[in-house]
């Protein structure tokens, strides 16, 4: 069993914070990500949906995980879990400092995560406090005016990397 983070950065231009809608543990936030095959190494063709909301008996155990799926090539069967309470927001200070922050936890077992895909259902919070849900950050970036702080609201340049989650 290996975890992976989920690691992603941007450029913010008077934004405090960017998450996903209802938090990282949000249950009905989609996470989007091709699937490596641990056996034969095969990567899914489409961007395969894990989220909280979802999930399915694990074939001969008792145990569920949020993905259920088998190796079209070599049908050997992986699984894929979040692992909630861990996950963090991408903060200004983060963002600044061009750092990543790590967003959500994944438990895989046979695959490896590979090639997140930012789509909707995210929340920005900007320096004045005003919020807006629902973005969606399929063009890569998140233009808006901020009327109460009365300036200009800009995520650019995100980036994403999943990294094998290292314990202590
Ligand atoms: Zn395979």
């Amino acid at each position: 069993m290996v975890n992976y983070w989920l690691m992603i950065t941007a450029d913010f231009e008077n934004v405090a914070e960017l998450q996903p809608q209802g938090g990282c543990d949000d249950p009905s936030f989609y996470y989007l990500f091709k699937l490596k095959c641990g056996s034969c190494g095969e990567l899914t063709e489409k961007e395969t949906c894990v989220a909280l909301e979802r999930s399915a008996q694990i074939p001969g155990s008792k145990r569920t995980a949020n993905l259920v799926q088998k190796c079209k090539f070599c049908e050997r069967e992986g699984t894929v879990s979040l692992v909630t309470g861990k996950g963090k927001p991408l903060t200004q200070g983060l963002s600044e400092a061009r750092k990543y922050t790590g967003l959500m936890m994944f438990d895989c077992r046979g695959y490896e995560p590979v090639g997140f895909l930012f789509q909707g259902g995210w929340t920005v919070e900007t320096v004045a406090g005003t919020t807006f849900e629902d973005v969606d950050l399929s063009d890569g970036e998140f233009m808006e005016y901020d009327d109460k702080g009365k300036c200009s609201v800009m995520i650019s340049n995100l980036k994403s990397r999943f990294v094998v989650a290292k314990w202590k």
